[in-house]
């Protein structure tokens, strides 16, 4: 072997007793192969071997089959965000001429997604109200291919009747995605309740650190789960394989991280459910919320995220009480270690809000900082939303100074 050669192909150490508790990360675009035979036959392992870097490294396989397992499905495929999960779905599953049902209460960029590219490819896109019970609440007839759950929806959290819907599209043969993203298969599993196809955004609880964009597919059939995998694959959709590797790692901590998210933002709520500022607290352990009864029989708990109704007196001192926020800092997603908070305006562009009451809408996900923390920064915006003062020394004593060491 010459010496330029050397630096392209080194000498390989041994690999054999390292067993590390890790997935390795698996950086890949040529898989190469033992010979002319097996090159030919490549194809015959897109499902399941490997082939191209594009559709699949074994730590994208490993985070899908685990995906899988925790979804209680056969068979799971990752995307390089949630929206392309969303998108891939509609792709594969619904055709010119065919309609794709979405509740008002879906992802805003999913619902942007059906209007601006399915509608000039010829597939309709009809919303209806998340609250609808079933048929004939839904819009359904034998051109529904597709219907779209979201529960609790984004932004307003109505919780939908999953069953209800499962039960009406078996009447006229559609196929039912669930966005399952607010629950993770931790709160709630779609495909036990009949849905066809549980969507995630991994970016969001999932992965749980703010640092990467990811999505899941998981479903139960083959020819389904073929299907979504092929337009995955004619549409260049890959994932890379040190995203894999961090969301494998997020999902470790996960049910930690979500109970802990849970609990701080009911005493969240609690401490500042009362407050002048607030109109009305959105989440769906609160008795008064749309659908609250079908979350508690479906759901086994809930999560950080939820929204304030603000006094409509708010809008003029608005962004000077977001500026004054220190830990919740501004910005879109949620569902990560570090509390964040964004205003909202779910009406400009849903028909089905009558029930919301008057006031700016803010969207909150409590992360995982000190909650006393939390609850004097989120007073200290109320207080401002409204022209008060905050609480001298804080609402909740919580001078780092003064706390007690062993709450550390
Ligand atoms: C964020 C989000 C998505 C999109 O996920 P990305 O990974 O950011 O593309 C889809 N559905 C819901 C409910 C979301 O909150």
């Amino acid at each position: 072997m010459r010496f330029d050669t050397l630096h392209v192909q080194p000498p390989s150490p041994k690999q054999a007793d390292f067993d590390a508790l890790s997935v390795p990360v698996h950086r890949a675009s040529t898989i190469v192969f033992p010979n002319a035979e097996a090159f030919a036959s490549r194809h015959e392992r897109l499902y399941d071997g490997y082939s191209y870097g594009l559709y699949g490294t074994p730590t994208s396989r490993a985070l899908e089959v685990q995906i899988a397992a925790l979804e209680g499905a056969t068979r799971a495929l990752v995307t390089p965000s949630g929206l392309s999960a969303i998108a891939l779905t509609c792709l594969a599953v619904a055709k010119a001429g065919g309609r794709i049902l979405m509740p008002h209460s879906m992802y805003g960029p999913a619902r942007a997604f059906a209007a601006r590219v399915l509608g000039p490819l010829g597939i309709e896109t009809v919303g209806y109200d998340p609250r609808a019970k079933a048929v004939p609440d839904l819009p359904l007839d034998e051109r529904a291919a597709l219907i779209w759950v979201e529960s609790p929806g984004s932004v307003t959290f109505e919780v939908q009747d999953l069953d209800a819907v499962v039960n009406a599209a078996r009447q006229v043969g559609a196929t039912v995605a669930v966005d399952n993203t607010w629950a993770t298969p931790i709160l709630f599993n779609p495909l036990a309740h009949g849905a066809d196809i549980s969507m995630q955004s991994l970016s969001k609880y999932a992965s749980g650190h703010s640092d990467l964009l990811m999505g899941s597919l998981a479903v139960r059939d083959e020819a389904m789960f073929r299907r979504l995998k092929d337009t995955a694959r004619l549409l260049g959709l890959g994932v890379s394989s040190d995203d894999c590797f961090l969301c494998a790692r997020g999902l470790r901590t996960l049910p930690v991280r979500l109970r802990q998210a849970e609990r701080s933002a009911m005493e969240v709520i609690q401490a500042i459910r009362n407050h002048p500022a607030v109109v009305r607290v959105l989440h769906p352990s609160l008795p008064d919320h749309p659908g609250h009864d079908v979350w508690k029989r479906d759901f086994s708990g809930s999560n950080g995220l939820f929204s304030l109704v603000l006094s409509p007196a708010a809008g003029a001192v608005l962004d000077k009480a977001f500026d004054s926020l220190r830990y919740f800092k501004i910005g879109a997603s949620w569902g990560a270690t570090t509390s964040l908070i964004a205003p909202s305006n779910p009406r400009s562009e849903r028909p089905d809000l009558a029930w919301l009451p008057d006031g700016q809408v803010v969207r909150v996900s409590v992360g995982l900082e000190d909650v006393l923390d939390l609850i004097d920064d989120l007073t200290g915006f109320l207080c401002a939303v409204i022209g008060d003062m905050p609480p001298a020394g804080g609402s909740a004593g919580s001078n780092i100074l003064n706390q007690d060491k062993s709450r550390g």
